[in-house]
């Protein structure tokens, strides 16, 4: 059986940093679940699919539409057999993709993939509900947590370096919006998994997660 690793939490928790890292150091594929919901929410908007009707969005969706490659440690996403990587990071699709993850066909579309990727290679993916749906007998489960004044503050920081300037306190609504949406659906909300260590990244360095998140894992071995 392979292995597997889940970490949880909400926008601009730290996971996708910290997983990136705690792969390369444990030699695991990683995989990035949001970047998957990501690219089908910019495939819908550059379609110009209404979300709000699920027989389209099935229809749109529900061909091979996403195609992933692996690589050096990662997974490229296809779409159509384009790399889009470079636009779904946006301040437009991070509106957008909460209200898309919450349909319940793109949901099934990705969890598809995520199955076969785990019983094909060792990985640590990261997402909202990978602790508790996708990968409910991962090895380890971790949900990383932080003040939402430091998460916004990590997010500006990050569009910033994209060139997208926005206020603190738009990026604090949009943060605090997302959490919402994303704890409160109905199918997959983003929660901690009963059995998953929680940490609280506020005041800690990315290396200080990383090392704690190695540490515990090669303790348990
Ligand atoms: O992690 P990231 O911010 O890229 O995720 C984008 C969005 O994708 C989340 O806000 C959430 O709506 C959705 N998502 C999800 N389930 C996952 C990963 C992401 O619903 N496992």
């Amino acid at each position: 059986m392979n292995s597997s690793i889940a970490i949880d939490g909400p926008a601009g928790s730290g996971k996708s940093t910290i997983t990136e890292l705690v792969s390369r150091r444990l030699g695991l594929f990683h995989v990035d679940s949001g970047a998957f919901y990501r690219t089908i929410t910019y495939y819908l908007i550059e379609q110009g699919i209404d979300f709000n009707d699920e027989i389209k969005v099935l229809n749109a969706i529900n061909c091979d539409l996403l195609e992933v490659i692996p690589g050096d440690g990662v997974f490229k996403i296809l779409l159509n057999g384009k790399d889009v990587s470079d636009k779904i990071r946006t301040r437009e699709i991070t509106k957008a993709v909460s209200p898309v993850s919450a349909i319940g066909c793109v949901r099934d579309k990705v969890n598809k993939i995520f199955r076969r990727l785990s019983s094909e290679y060792n990985i640590i993916m990261e997402g909202r509900d990978i602790g508790t749906i996708v990968l409910p007998n991962a090895e380890h489960k971790f949900y990383l947590n932080a003040s939402v004044d430091e998460r916004a503050k990590r997010r500006r920081l990050e569009l910033l370096e994209k060139g997208e300037e926005f206020t603190f306190e738009e990026i604090r609504l949009d943060i605090q919006n997302r959490d919402h949406y994303d704890s409160t659906r109905k199918i997959a909300p983003l929660k901690k998994a009963a059995d998953a260590d929680e940490i609280d990244t506020t005041s800690m360095s990315v290396e200080e997660v990383v090392e704690d998140i190695v540490g515990r894992i090669k303790k348990s071995e």
